[in-house]
């Protein structure tokens, strides 16, 4: 079965994801918007695989999501209220993202 969410809600300030896989993901809106993989926030990798992300400053607008949508049937691209929307996030990316953060040794990171 291809990975997809089945459904997609925004609760208070997370988006909560159902996955076709019967797991369920949430993911705080600030820190969704700091791991944003478009190239301007710093996602891609270099030639070592190194991500080095610039300084993005950000809003209070940066962390509000004005909506979103699928695209291609693989990733999600919020628009967030300041106005960005070039991020995608496949949905590979958002369950790496909530293995990542659910792991006790990145509590300390922010
Ligand atoms: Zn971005």
């Amino acid at each position: 079965m291809k990975l997809g969410p089945s459904s997609i809600e925004l609760i208070g300030n997370e988006l909560a994801i159902k996955w076709n896989d019967g797991e369920e993901s949430y993911f705080l809106l600030e820190r969704l918007r700091r791991a944003c993989p478009c190239a301007a926030c710093g996602g891609e990798p270099d030639v070592m695989g190194r991500v080095e992300r610039p300084l993005v400053s950000y809003a209070a607008s940066s962390f509000l999501l004005r909506g979103f949508q699928l695209v291609g049937g693989y990733a999600i691209q919020p628009t967030w209220a300041d106005g960005h929307s070039s991020g995608l996030y496949s949905f590979q990316y958002l369950k790496r993202l909530d293995a990542e953060w659910r792991s006790p040794a990145n509590t300390s990171e922010k």
